[in-house]
C-alpha cells in the first residue's frame, strides 16, 4: 500500500494516520522536534524541514508528500515536488502562505474581502490607516495563524505600536470588520477534478484561536451555495488536490473571505464523528487518487477546543455519543492540547447535551455563544 509523507507532526499528522490506517495506508511524518504528537501513531523523521539530505531520504520513503502546517519553506515544497508527488502543490500553499497573494486571490475570484492595503513601511501604515481608518487590524502577510503576528488598532495613537509588533515585517492593514458570525466551508478536490464540500460551519474564537464550531451552521442554507462555489471557484483556480478549509466572514447576510488553509482545518475535527468520511480520510483519498468519501452531516455536532490544558475526559466520556481527542501533547499556554465532539439527532438535544458537558467540565463560558445559537434553531 501507499506511503503519505508529511511535512509536520503536529495533532493533523496524527489525525491523518489515523484515518489512514484502516485503509491501509502509511505514513511518515517529518518534524525538527522529537516528541511531535504524531510520533505516538507513525514513524516520524526529526530533522528540519531545510535540511535536504533528510529531505532526500524522506522523499525515497514515500509515494506523496502532503502538508500538516502551511508555513512549511516555500523551497521546501519546490524541492519536494522535484522529487515526489506533492499535493497540494507548491503553488497552492505558497498563496495561501501570503495574505495579500489570498486575499487578491479572493477579490480576483468574485468573493469580496474586508477593505485592506499593502504595508511595508511605517509611511504605508499611516497612508492604509488613513484610507482605511479604524478600527483596523495590522497582519503580517507571512507566518501568521491563530491571531500570531497580528496587532488590533483601535485608534491612530496606535500606529507606533502596531508598526512595533510587526516588527516592519511586510503586512497588510485590513479593516476591523464587524461581523455578524465566523463560517468555514471544508472543501475537497481529487486529482480527477471531484469536487465535494461539507456543510457549512458556524465558529467562535477567542484571542485569535478557534474555541468552539456547531456544524451544521444555523440557516446554512442560506448562505452554503455561495460558500461552495467560492470554494470550487478557489480550489479549480489553484489545480488543488486535497482538503482545504475557507474561512468567512458573514455580515448582513453576504460573505466576506478571511483567509483559506491549505490543509484538514481545526474547523473540521467534528467530521470524525460528525459524517460517514472524515476531513482527514477524505484528504488521504484525494491525495491518493482514490475515491472521495460522502461529505453529508449524520448528526448535530459541536466541537469544544480545548486550549493550553485538557480538563477531566471523564465529564466527556460519561456522555452518550460525545468523543474525546487527547492529541498526547505537553501542556503550555495557547497551545491546542485537544477536542471533544458530541454528536446529537437535532439541534435542541445538542443543546441539552452541551449544557450538561459544559457543566461538568465548568467550561459555560466557552459553550455560551454555541447555546445561544443553537436555542434559535
Ligand atoms: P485570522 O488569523 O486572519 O484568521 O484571524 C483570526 C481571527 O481574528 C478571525 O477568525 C477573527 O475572529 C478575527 N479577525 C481577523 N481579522 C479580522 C477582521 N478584519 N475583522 C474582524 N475580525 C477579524
Amino acid at each position: 500500500m501507499s506511503t503519505i509523507g508529511i511535512l509536520g507532526g503536529g495533532q493533523l499528522a496524527r489525525m491523518l494516520a489515523l484515518a489512514g490506517a484502516p485503509l491501509g495506508v502509511r505514513f511518515l511524518a517529518v518534524d525538527s522536534v522529537a516528541d511531535a504528537c504524531a510520533g505516538q501513531v507513525a514513524p516520524l523523521l526529526v530533522a528540519d524541514w531545510r535540511d535536504f539530505a533528510a529531505l532526500e531520504k524522506f522523499a525515497a520513503r514515500i509515494d506523496v508528500a502532503t502538508f500538516d502546517f502551511e508555513n512549511v519553506p516555500a523551497e521546501t515544497a519546490q524541492w519536494l515536488a522535484e522529487h515526489t508527488r506533492v499535493s497540494p502543490n507548491p503553488r497552492a500553499l505558497a498563496l495561501a502562505q501570503d495574505r495579500l497573494a489570498e486575499k487578491s486571490m479572493f477579490r480576483d475570484l468574485g468573493l469580496p474581502t474586508a477593505e485592506f492595503a499593502t504595508v511595508d513601511s511605517r509611511a504605508d501604515l499611516e497612508r492604509a490607516l488613513s484610507t482605511i481608518g479604524c478600527p483596523a487590524v495590522l497582519k503580517t502577510r507571512r507566518l501568521g495563524y491563530d491571531g500570531k503576528g497580528q496587532f488590533r488598532l483601535r485608534d491612530a495613537a496606535d500606529l507606533d505600536a502596531a508598526w512595533q509588533a510587526v516588527a516592519g515585517a511586510p503586512s497588510i492593514l485590513e479593516a476591523w470588520v464587524p461581523f455578524d458570525r465566523e463560517v468555514s466551508v471544508i472543501a475537497v478536490r481529487g486529482g480527477d477534478g471531484t469536487f465535494s464540500t461539507y456543510p457549512l460551519v458556524q465558529n467562535w474564537h477567542a484571542n485569535g484561536i478557534l474555541a468552539a464550531t456547531l456544524a451544521p451552521a444555523p440557516d446554512a442554507a442560506a448562505l452554503a451555495d455561495a460558500a461552495d462555489s467560492h470554494a470550487r471557484a478557489i480550489a479549480e483556480h489553484l489545480d488543488y488536490v486535497g482538503v482545504f478549509a475557507l474561512e468567512l466572514f458573514v455580515r448582513d447576510g453576504r460573505l466576506l473571505g478571511n483567509e483559506m488553509a491549505p490543509r484538514v482545518h481545526n474547523s473540521g475535527h467534528w467530521t470524525i464523528e460528525g459524517t460517514a468520511c472524515s476531513q482527514f480520510e477524505n484528504h488521504v483519498r484525494a491525495v491518493l487518487g482514490l475515491p472521495l468519501g460522502n461529505t453529508a452531516a449524520l448528526a448535530s455536532s459541536v466541537m469544544l477546543n480545548f486550549i493550553g490544558e485538557l480538563p477531566d475526559a471523564r465529564a466527556v466520556l460519561a456522555e452518550p455519543r460525545a468523543h474525546w481527542h487527547d492529541y498526547g501533547k505537553t501542556p503550555r499556554p495557547g497551545r491546542k492540547v485537544g477536542h471533544a465532539t458530541l454528536c446529537a439527532d437535532s439541534p435542541a438535544e445538542l443543546r441539552e447535551r452541551l449544557m450538561h458537558v459544559a457543566r461538568s467540565l465548568g467550561r459555560n463560558e466557552q459553550a455560551a455563544p454555541v447555546l445561544a445559537a443553537l436555542a434559535k434553531m
